[in-house]
């Protein structure tokens, strides 16, 4: 009997590219190049990778951000050499009503409204001082 699978991943860890503020975990995080493989396999033997990702990751909260192969390259060589990077490639745009519910949304949403009336509310006050 011929056992083929897929969907079975691998992850290779370049090592830590930068410390930098992780803005979903709200830390100073090591962020890390992996490069994630998905393989169709023989028997439980990885034979044929497919479904390649080339990753910057956040290891405290496992926040991630997919990087070209170009842009991945040049951080792979940069490790290899050991030069200093001193820029990476983040965007960290995180959705801040992700993961919410609708309740919380709108009671986020209310809030946030609350709180620019109350910066205009004290601005114009200054300027009556
Ligand atoms: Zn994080």
């Amino acid at each position: 009997m011929l056992i083929i699978g897929v969907g079975r991943r691998t992850i290779k860890n370049y090592g830590s590219l930068k410390t930098d503020y992780c803005n979903r975990c709200s830390n100073n995080s090591d962020f890390q190049l992996h490069k994630h493989t998905k393989w169709i396999s023989l028997f439980f033997i990885p034979l044929i990778p497919y479904g390649r990702d080339n990753l910057i990751v956040c290891p405290r909260c496992g926040y991630y951000e997919k990087i070209d192969e170009i842009t991945f390259t040049k951080l792979k060589t940069a490790l290899e050499n050991k030069d200093l990077i001193t820029q990476i490639p983040l965007k960290q745009e995180v959705d801040p009503y992700k993961g919410k519910n609708e309740t919380q949304v709108n009671f986020l949403r209310e809030m946030a409204k609350h709180k620019e009336e109350s910066l205009k509310k004290n601005t114009s006050n200054d300027e009556n001082l």
